[in-house]
């Protein structure tokens, strides 16, 4: 059973408020960080018998902002637009690039791959393409526990007048009532996940005239399904 997912209006409006309290929060973390930095500059003058206990706290100050700044650049990455450059681009090589990066990252030797790839041109930006892939490939390579296999396809429906990527993984799967859960903002049943990957992808999808589908059945593994118009022009003359 298919589950189209609907438009989020949330995502925007989550949107602007980061953007506004982000730009609240970063003032004041500037000012700690400058005065911990010149505080610890002046600390052996200013009492020579403590100064190590103080130093210590003043990196330990330090490493929180940079900490919390780090958040607040994530938080902003993901509001702001993302797009550079539109041009045509042919799926495939996206596609390709995105599992290079993802399997990079993960340093995974017991998940098999296999792709079978067309020839599909689309018009996007290249690098938000490339995210997309990679955030839905990094959740089913992180879906696998032990052992298993990421397939990946990716062909043109020339009647529909759409490039078709179908990513499926023999992971853990997500149960049914957290189907129409996941392209939320912050919703993650990861220990240490964000909860933005697919709030992403959603945003990817939609700002390129795309539908994204999920499938899954618990304990045998998911498949998303991502379709993009294809470039007519190229397509008509090449
Ligand atoms: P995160 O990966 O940080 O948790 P995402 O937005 O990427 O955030 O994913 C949200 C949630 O959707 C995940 O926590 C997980 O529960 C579920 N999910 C996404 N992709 C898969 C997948 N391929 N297999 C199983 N669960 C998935
Ligand atoms: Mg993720």
């Amino acid at each position: 059973m298919e589950n189209q997912i609907l438009q989020s209006e949330k995502l925007a409006v989550i949107g602007k408020l980061v953007a506004s309290i982000s730009h609240e929060v970063k003032n004041p973390l500037s000012i700690i960080n400058q005065s911990a930095y010149s505080l610890k500059r002046k600390v052996n003058k200013l009492c020579k018998e403590n100064a190590e206990e103080i130093i210590a706290g003043l990196d330990r100050i330090e490493k929180s902002v940079y900490r919390a700044n780090d958040i607040v650049e994530r938080l902003l990455n993901f509001t702001k637009p993302y797009y550079s450059k539109i041009e045509s681009i042919n799926i495939k090589d996206v596609i390709e690039e995105a599992i290079k990066l993802s399997f990079l990252q993960a340093k995974r030797s017991d998940i098999s791959i296999s792709k079978r790839l067309s020839n599909a041109y689309i018009k996007g930006d290249r690098n938000a393409l490339i995210q997309l892939f990679i955030n839905i490939l990094i959740n089913a390579i992180e879906s696998i526990e032990d052992k298993g296999s990421i397939s990946i396809k990716a062909y043109k429906d020339k009647s529909k007048g759409l490039a078709v990527i179908k990513i499926r993984d023999t992971g853990v799967g997500i149960p049914s009532q957290y189907l129409d859960k996941i392209f939320e903002p912050f919703f993650t049943t990861k220990e240490s996940g964000t909860g933005l990957g697919l709030a992403v992808v959603y945003r990817i999808v939609e700002s390129h005239g795309g539908k994204i589908y999920v499938e899954s059945e618990e304990g045998k593994g998911t498949e998303f399904t991502v379709e993009l118009p294809l470039n007519k022009e190229e397509e008509d003359g090449g």
